[in-house]
């Protein structure tokens, strides 16, 4: 039937700690939903994922367990992280047909055994091609970098479990450094902020909220104050209290000086004509993270370099996968070498 040939089943896939994004060719992203998974402890079966799991958070009872498979940049649980992606790719796709090209960004710094699970699970769903490609290399193709050229870009992608540096030139990563200092920890770090100097409990989301909203790590030209609401650790009972954007700033300034730090450790290692081509060009960040406030100015002041902040940080990962899907044959040196064979 020529219909089904508008649609298409090879998908690209953004696999993050936090957030599954979904290309699918010729459409664009078609999905973006928390990398979040409920199921059946008694006997593993996939109960919801994505934005319905994470609506399950906090309200589930003993036979319903919720985790976030990925949560460190790593494959946590093998078999339900692959019911996860096997479910997410069958929620595109559009014909009875499995999707038959797959190309997943998976972090740079995943195992051999973990790249094989993310093979494994796409072939299960019925990819007849699979190909993996590095975070960081997608997301500089992602914001349109050109990274074929003998030119050196440095990328600092700021996940959810991750962060990864890499210094990219001629389709290659010339080094790069993978932390678990990332979203999850700043949002960590406020959360145990109020406890330690509030004997206060907040939620996760509170938390994640606090960060978006007021969290920074430079000065605000205005700091404001806030409300938060949580329980008294002591009294137990439902408080409220206030602080102000700078109290956030340094609850959060133990994770933003590990990835000030990592960016600078990667810079020392970085040859000579590489480095020279970063002075000029200067720093990328991608990621949900790039969008805390006042981090490319702390991130500019510290290296004395230019550093930009993506457009829409948090698809630029989709979006080089997506782009590498759609002209396979430009980008194949950019890919993951297979072991397999
Ligand atoms: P991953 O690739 O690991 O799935 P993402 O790139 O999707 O991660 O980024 C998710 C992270 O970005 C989360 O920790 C989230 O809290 C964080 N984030 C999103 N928006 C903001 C913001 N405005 N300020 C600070 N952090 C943010
Ligand atoms: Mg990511």
């Amino acid at each position: 039937m020529a219909l089904f040939r508008f649609f298409s089943n090879d998908v690209a896939i953004d696999l993050g700690t936090a957030n599954t994004l979904i290309w699918v060719k010729g459409k664009g992203v078609v999905l973006n939903e928390p990398t979040i998974v409920a199921f059946d402890r008694s006997n593993k079966h996939i109960i919801a994922i994505g934005h319905d799991a994470q609506a399950m958070l906090g309200k589930t009872h003993k036979d319903i367990k919720i985790i976030r498979p990925l949560r460190d940049g790593a494959i946590a649980d093998f078999e339900i992280a692959e019911g996860m992606l096997r479910a997410f790719i069958r929620k595109v796709s559009m014909t009875w047909q499995p999707a038959r090209r797959v190309v997943v960004c998976v972090p740079s710094g995943i195992t051999e055994v973990e790249k094989r699970a993310v093979r494994d699970s796409c072939e299960h769903a019925g990819a007849k091609e699979v190909h993996l490609i590095a975070e960081p290399m997608a997301s500089a193709i992602g914001i349109g970098l050109n990274v074929h050229e003998p030119i050196g870009n440095m990328i600092v992608d700021i996940g959810g479990g991750t962060t990864e540096i890499a210094v990219i030139a001629l389709s290659g990563i010339v080094s790069s450094e993978s932390i678990r200092i990332a979203g999850d920890e700043m949002t960590n770090s406020i959360v145990q902020y109020f406890r330690r100097n509030h004997n206060i409990l907040i939620g996760d989301r509170t938390a994640e909220m606090i960060k978006c909203s007021v969290g920074s790590a430079f000065p605000m030209k205005e700091e404001i104050q806030i409300e938060v609401k949580g329980r008294d650790l002591v009294s137990g009972i439902p408080k409220m209290i206030e602080v102000s954007s700078s109290d956030i700033r340094s609850a959060l300034s133990e994770a933003v000086i590990e990835i000030v730090n990592a960016v600078l450790r990667l810079l020392e290692i970085t040859p000579p004509e590489l480095a020279a081509d970063i002075y000029d060009r200067g720093i990328m960040l991608s990621g949900g993270g790039a969008l805390l406030k006042g981090l490319d100015e702390r991130l500019r002041r510290e290296t004395k370099l230019p550093v930009h902040v993506a457009e829409d940080p948090l698809t630029s990962v989709v979006r080089g996968t997506g782009k590498v899907l759609e002209n396979l044959n430009d980008y194949r040196s950019v890919l993951i070498k297979s072991t397999r064979y």
